[in-house]
C-alpha cells in the first residue's frame, strides 16, 4: 500500500509552503503537478527536485492510470495544483477517489486555499457557507444565480478579473441591491486588498478604476443578514 499526498502549495506568499508539505515533497518518489512548470519554479525554490508529471483539467481523467499505476508499484505520489488545495476548483477529486479504490492511503497535507482565505477577510458570516467556484459561463447561469438568491449561507465564488463586472451586475439584478459582499483581491499578494460593501457601492467602486486585475474572489452575504 502506498501513499498519494494532496499537497496545498501558496496562493501567492511563498512563504505559506508548510514545513510540512516540504518535508513531503522531498519525501515522495513523484510530485504530480497542475503545471510541471509553474510547479517547477516553487519546487526549486525550496530545493526540491523529484520527478513529475502533469495532471490537469485536460489529461486527469488518462492519468489518474498512471498515478494508481505507480502507487501500485509501491511508490508515494504527491499531487499539487498551480495553487492552493488541490480538489478545490482544481485537479484532485479524481485522484483521490482513485486512490482510495486501489486501497491507498490518501493524505492531505493542508494548507492555503482562496475561498477560506477570503470568507474570512470578508467580515462576513462564517459559520454556514457555500462554495461554489466558477459560476457556468453561459449554460445555467441565470438559473443558478437565482437560485443562490435565495440562500441563506454566505456565498463563496471565483471569478476572472475582466468577468468581475460582468459578475457585480448580475447579483445586481437577481440579488437585493443591499445585499453585504466583498471582493477579495490578490490574497496573500502584495497588492492584497478586500473591499467590502454593498452589491450597488461594489460595483461603482469596481467600475470607476481603471482596470481590474490579478485573482479574485467574491463572497457575498446569505439572504436575510444585516448588521
Ligand atoms: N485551488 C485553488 C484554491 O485552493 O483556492 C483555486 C484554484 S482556481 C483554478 C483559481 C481561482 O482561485 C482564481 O481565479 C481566483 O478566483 C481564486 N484565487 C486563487 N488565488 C487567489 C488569490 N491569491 N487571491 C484571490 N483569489 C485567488
Amino acid at each position: 500500500m502506498s501513499t498519494l499526498y494532496i499537497v496545498a502549495t501558496p496562493i501567492g506568499n511563498l512563504q505559506d509552503l508548510s514545513p510540512r508539505a516540504v518535508e513531503v515533497l522531498k519525501s515522495v518518489d513523484y510530485i504530480a503537478c497542475e503545471d510541471t512548470r509553474t510547479s517547477g519554479n516553487m519546487l526549486q525554490q525550496f530545493g526540491i527536485d523529484k520527478p513529475s508529471f502533469s495532471f490537469h483539467q485536460h489529461n486527469e481523467h488518462r492519468k489518474v492510470g498512471h498515478m494508481t499505476n505507480i502507487l501500485d508499484a509501491a511508490q508515494n505520489v504527491a499531487l499539487v495544483s498551480d495553487a492552493g488545495m488541490p480538489g478545490i476548483s482544481d485537479p484532485g477529486f479524481l485522484a483521490v477517489r482513485a486512490a482510495k479504490q486501489s486501497g491507498h492511503t490518501v493524505t492531505v497535507i493542508p494548507g492555503p486555499d482562496a475561498a477560506t482565505t477570503a470568507l474570512i477577510a470578508s467580515g462576513l458570516p462564517s459559520d454556514r457557507y457555500v462554495f461554489e467556484g466558477f459560476l457556468p459561463h453561459k449554460k445555467g447561469r441565470q438559473k443558478r444565480l437565482k437560485q443562490l438568491a435565495e440562500e441563506e449561507r454566505t456565498l463563496i465564488i471565483y471569478e476572472s478579473p475582466n468577468r468581475l463586472l460582468k459578475l457585480l451586475g448580475e447579483l445586481e439584478k437577481y440579488f437585493e441591491n443591499d445585499r453585504l459582499a466583498a471582493v477579495a483581491r490578490e490574497l496573500t499578494k502584495k497588492f492584497e486588498e478586500t473591499v467590502r460593501g454593498s452589491i450597488v457601492e461594489l460595483k461603482k467602486e469596481f467600475e470607476e478604476r481603471d482596470s481590474i486585475k490579478g485573482e479574485i474572489v467574491v463572497v457575498i452575504s446569505g439572504k436575510g443578514y444585516s448588521e
